[in-house]
């Protein structure tokens, strides 16, 4: 994918095959041209976590998800000299999710340092909300699961009181993966995980099952 004649945010975006710019329902099988499992990471922002485990796993299909163009664009950037058979973004809030996945269609959720929205008024904007939950219910498959990590403390309680109420199970969690020999092997940074690593800001981290 060549970028450099490419001039703008918008310009970039559409010209990258990696971006579905319409993406449908139920169609993840035609893009991706195989059924394996779908893994997507919502709020992706500059793309490490999500690129990294695609080059690791070429048999499971990754969808990024980002809300902004100026974001996404910094995702594109960086995999510009590369090629993926099983990545792609889609530019979306995940408010819409519901509108790109199937019940069922995806198997694993990634929530890496999403935004805290720390004012009350405006916890169900949180990723980690129960009425989040109730739409990851609808897409993930009987067996998914949602893994979330955060610097942010109070987030991640609210994240653990709230999970639950929309019929998950939390079965892990730390309040220091970095420091969690067994929870943190395997562990792919983000970029912000690296940048609170740096600041000795410990991780928090769990991984939610849906009730069965
Ligand atoms: N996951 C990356 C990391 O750990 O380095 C980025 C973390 S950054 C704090 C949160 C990202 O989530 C931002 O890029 C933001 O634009 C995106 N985001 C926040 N709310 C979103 C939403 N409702 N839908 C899609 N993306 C969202």
């Amino acid at each position: 994918m060549r970028l450099r004649n490419v001039k703008g945010s918008n310009d970039i975006i559409d010209a990258c095959n990696y971006v579905i710019q319409e993406p449908e329902k139920g169609n993840w099988s035609n893009v991706f041209g195989n059924k394996n499992p779908i893994h997507i990471e919502i709020g992706m922002g500059k793309g490490r976590f999500i690129t990294t485990l695609a080059q690791m796993n070429p048999d499971i299909n990754y969808v990024g998800i980002e809300k902004y163009t100026s974001v996404l664009v910094r995702a594109i950037e960086k995999i510009s000299d590369l090629e993926f058979n099983n990545l792609r973004f889609i530019k979306m809030d995940a408010d819409n999710i519901l509108t790109v996945f199937n019940p069922s269609e995806v198997s694993k959720i990634y929530l890496n340092f999403s935004d805290p929205w720390p004012k009350d008024r405006h916890a169900k904007r949180r990723l980690t909300s129960q009425s989040f939950f109730e739409k990851y219910n609808q897409i993930l498959k009987l067996d998914g699961i949602v893994e979330f990590k955060t610097d942010n403390r109070p987030l991640f309680d609210f994240s653990i009181e709230e999970i639950p109420k929309a019929g998950w199970k939390i079965k892990d969690y730390t309040y220091d993966l970095h420091n969690d020999e067994k929870k943190n092997k395997g562990n792919v940074m983000t970029e912000y995980e690296e940048k609170f690593s740096k600041q000795k800001i410990p991780i928090n981290k769990l991984i939610a099952y849906r009730n069965m």
